[in-house]
């Protein structure tokens, strides 16, 4: 962590003014009522932070798409509430994230209360990286603070030019989660297990060629393990009973030759769990690979002896880094699989035995529906920027806070 800047290194900060990145971009419903409060609790304990260290704090984040300024449905406004329900403070909204009226609103703000500034995707400046806009939206601050992680992926202007222009560091909620995931794939402790889930090899290409080259072990479950068990000469898998990308067979060899020459033992299933239709409760059954029948049945989960497996693996690991449910967990009782997994990873955490990093797409809902989000070790909600960490990419957001 010494590697990248965090708030004790900008300073004294009483009497100056910290601007804020903060990912707000909250679920909400027609009647702009916030449904999940989850990413504004979160930046909380930053601003507290920032506040607590006297400095006057402005809050900026993009919001949905917007077509455009005055785009109401996507107005930071509609959040005001319920970020001062989180803060127990005034705070106080400014229909715009540059120009006049921000700068006297930041001149006569108090000390008890912070700012809130409109979307900044109210301009499209921000997608582009924009450096003359991001030169706009630093005028007011002293100190340049970012807890978006969520956004770290995209190199907009204020995730990485604005952070340029002023002293700079991570927010609290960014450092942990930096700090999580470093203890993921970047520092592990050994021996360091993968599963991935999901259903198509072709949308997880840079992931599996990534965590071959990092893991000691990995589970491939889910849609996409069809297209390995297939090049593995498994003929029963076919198009008709699974997801199975015949145009990627070749693809799939070629990471299995990566795993074997970087030493990596990789997990796939030993039984399936078939189904007569794509429906909740349908009529299924548990087979060996042998058995797989050709048509009339869908494989949706993996069976008793692929769990049976994947738990023994991770007995055997340190760390664990998860992306992807192991069947189609949305369906009872599909979701078998990857209720019993993650349960067992729970349960290794919990004794200590585990340090369990999971994100990324459906797999935080995955991972609720099997009850146990809150028992691994951390948990990113955030869904793009998580996955091309775990794709091995460097993050513009978090490149910047490199001291
Ligand atoms: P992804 O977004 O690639 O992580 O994929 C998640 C989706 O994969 C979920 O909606 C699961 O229902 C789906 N999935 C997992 N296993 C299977 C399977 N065996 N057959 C079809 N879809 C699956």
């Amino acid at each position: 962590m010494t590697e990248y800047k965090t708030i004790e290194d900008l300073g004294d900060l009483s009497g100056k003014v910290a601007m804020l990145r903060a990912d707000l971009n909250v679920p909400m419903d027609e009647n702009f009522n916030v449904t999940n409060t989850a990413r504004i609790d979160r930046t909380v304990p930053t601003i507290k932070n920032l506040m607590e260290k006297g400095a006057k704090v402005v809050v900026i984040s993009h919001f949905g798409r917007p077509e455009g300024k005055g785009d109401m449905k996507n107005s930071l406004s509609h959040i005001v509430k319920d970020l001062e329900k989180a803060l127990g403070k005034k705070v106080v909204f400014v229909e715009d994230c540059i120009g006049e009226v921000v700068e006297n609103t930041v001149k006569n703000m108090s000390n008890d209360e912070i700012l809130l500034l409109e979307n900044l995707r109210f301009y499209n400046e921000e997608k582009k990286g924009d450096e003359t806009f991001a030169k706009e939206l630093v005028k007011v601050c002293d100190v340049y603070v970012s807890d978006a992680f969520s956004t770290a992926h995209r190199a907009h202007a204020s995730m990485v030019a604005a952070a340029k222009q002023r002293p700079s560091s991570m927010g609290l909620l960014m450092a942990e989660e930096v700090n999580a995931l470093s203890t993921g794939l970047n520092n592990p402790v050994r021996p360091l297990i993968a599963v991935v889930g999901g259903s198509k090899v072709s949308t997880k290409l840079d992931l599996l060629n990534n965590l071959v080259k990092k893991v000691d072990k990995l589970v491939i479950s889910g849609g996409m393990a069809h297209t390995f068990m297939k090049a593995n000469g498994i003929d029963t898998i076919n198009e008709e009973n699974s997801l199975v990308q015949m145009d990627m067979l070749d693809t799939a060899k070629e990471i299995m030759a990566t795993a074997k020459a970087n030493n990596c033992e990789i997990i796939l299933p030993k039984d399936v769990v078939v189904s007569k239709e794509f429906k909740p409760m349908a009529e299924h059954k548990t087979v060996e690979l042998s058995d797989i029948p050709q048509t009339g049945w869908s494989l949706l989960d993996v069976g008793a002896k692929t769990i049976e497996a994947i738990n023994a693996k991770l007995d055997e690991c340190k760390t664990l880094v998860w992306n992807g449910p192991l069947g189609v967990f949305e369906m009872k009782p599909f979701d078998k699989a990857t209720n019993a997994v993650a349960e067992h990873a729970a349960k290794l955490t919990e004794e200590g035995k585990l340090t369990s990093v999971a994100g990324g797409g459906d797999t935080v809902s995955a991972l609720e529906n099997a009850g146990v989000a809150n028992k691994f070790t951390y948990i990113s909600t955030a869904g793009g920027a998580f996955l091309e960490w775990m794709e091995g990419k460097e993050l513009p957001g978090v490149q910047v806070m490199k001291k």
